[in-house]
């Protein structure tokens, strides 16, 4: 088995490692980039994760820093993620996949004392993991050097664009040597991210794992229209998560981060074992949360983009796009989290009156129609007449919102909406605890 790696060049203990972790056979991005990276080319890799894209620079990185020694405070190798989390997690894959290693690895994330960071620097990093500010924050107090750094990834790089970080990454490339090997993951290539290739990569070579901006076949994706009220959002919420089939473990994605807050503390008022994970957390909750997560002690996990981007939880069956994401992108991100590997994964995603603009944009970046479920019940009578319209003016969308006929189903229902609605939350209410059978004590108390 570890011949598929071994035929790639890396090394034995690299090898060895991956074949005690169970790997068989390397991934399409894996087989593409790692021959590349031992041969020291610079690289853009077009990649989403979910696909092994951090193995396929850990493992040559691996390989390549088996030569040499680190200095004091000058790492030979840096990493930029744009979160904690991310930074956090290609670490463990670095701890993971380096078994066999004895390298000294340093984590600089916000959050974290200062002085612990100093000390690991201290001792001369191999692997320097950092988000960009955090990193430029010790630069800038003079604890760290980047003169002798011989590789540079940048990870997630469009993720980084929309944080803002662009410009602390230009200011972090020219304090690097220019004979330095740069390699350039983004799950997308927008503009901006392609003039930041130019800049700083040399005779890169490109390769491209799936096609950009797709979903995978192997997700179901689901819209269903639903009220504006938050109230009316979460009963639809509700209602879809009791419905789902097979449903082992979900996240739901919001656009802001106090809607997070809300949804999960009604979440857990409906009995329902749920964490929220968003930036404005401190690092030890998040990571707290996110550990409860992987190992089912919580089967829902509410996040915002920020937070669950690149995350890798590995069999998600479904995800809930309580609001629409407003940028195209963050909708193949957010459902990319299920789905993985050839298994089957769910995304359904609500929405209200006002976010066909964001769904038309959606269907755009993806290239296909996604399939409308029969209505909510959750929709007023001002919010069908919106829907109707919309089908009457559009009736090209019409034939792909293969259930749109049901508003007037709904419409007539309308009159015993509220009775229906309450009947239903009776309903939900009942069901919640046979769907996740033994809810830890501490999430049934009550919630303010
Ligand atoms: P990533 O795209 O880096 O987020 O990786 C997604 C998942 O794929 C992670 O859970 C990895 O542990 C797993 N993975 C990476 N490489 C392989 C491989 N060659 N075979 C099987 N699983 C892998």
């Amino acid at each position: 088995m570890t011949d598929n790696f071994t035929r790639l060049g890396l090394s034995d203990k690299t090898t060895k490692a991956v074949a005690k972790i169970g790997y068989i056979s390397p991934t399409e991005i894996q087989a593409q980039a790692i021959p590349l990276i031992i041969d020291k080319y610079d690289l853009i890799g077009i990649a989403q994760t979910g696909t092994g894209k951090t193995a396929s620079f850990v493992l040559p990185m691996l390989t390549l820093l088996e030569n040499g020694r680190a200095r004091a405070r000058m790492p030979r190798t840096l990493i930029l993620e744009p979160t904690r989390e991310l930074a956090a997690q290609v670490h463990e894959n670095f701890e993971k996949y380096g078994m066999n290693h004895k390298l000294n690895l340093a984590l600089l994330i916000g959050g974290v004392s200062f002085e612990e960071q100093n000390k690991i620097l201290n001792r001369g990093a191999d692997v320097l993991i950092a988000t960009p500010g955090r990193l430029l924050d010790h630069f800038e107090r003079g604890c760290l050097l980047l003169t002798k750094v011989e590789i540079l990834v940048i990870d997630e790089a469009d993720r980084m664009l929309d944080m803002g970080f662009v410009p602390d990454i230009e200011k972090i490339c020219t304090l690097l040597p220019s004979n330095r090997q740069t390699l350039f993951f983004s799950a997308t290539m927008p503009e901006e991210i392609r003039s930041l290739t130019s800049k700083f990569l040399k005779n890169p070579i490109e390769i491209e794992v799936s096609k950009q901006n797709s979903t995978a076949k192997t997700i179901e994706q689901k819209l269903l229209k639903t009220g504006e009220k938050p109230a009316q959002k979460r009963a639809s919420l509700r209602e879809q998560i009791d419905k789902a089939k097979d449903l082992q473990n979900a996240i739901i994605f919001c656009n802001r981060k106090r809607d997070v807050a809300i949804l999960t503390r009604s979440l857990l008022r409906h009995n329902y074992s749920a964490g929220a994970l968003h930036g404005d957390m401190d690092q030890k909750s998040r990571t707290q949360i996110l550990e409860d997560f992987k190992k089912n002690k919580i089967t829902i996990l509410v996040a915002s983009d920020v937070a669950a981007r690149g995350l890798d939880i590995p069999n998600v069956s479904h995800v809930f796009n309580y609001d629409a994401p407003t940028h195209a992108e963050d909708y193949v991100h957010r459902i990319g989290r299920t789905g993985r590997a050839g298994r089957t994964g769910y995304a359904i995603t609500l929405v209200t009156a006002k976010d066909d603009k964001y769904i038309r944009a959606i269907e755009k970046l993806i290239g296909k129609n996604i399939a409308w479920l029969e209505n909510s019940l959750n929709l007023d009578n001002k919010e069908q007449s919106h829907w109707q319209k919309e089908a009457k003016i559009k009736p090209e969308r019409k034939a792909n919102q293969n259930n749109n006929f049901a508003y007037a189903k709904t419409k007539a229902k309308a009159v015993d909406k509220t009775k229906k609605t309450n009947n239903q939350n009776e309903i939900i209410k009942k069901s919640a605890f046979g769907k996740f059978g033994h809810i830890p004590a501490f999430l049934l108390r009550s919630v303010k």
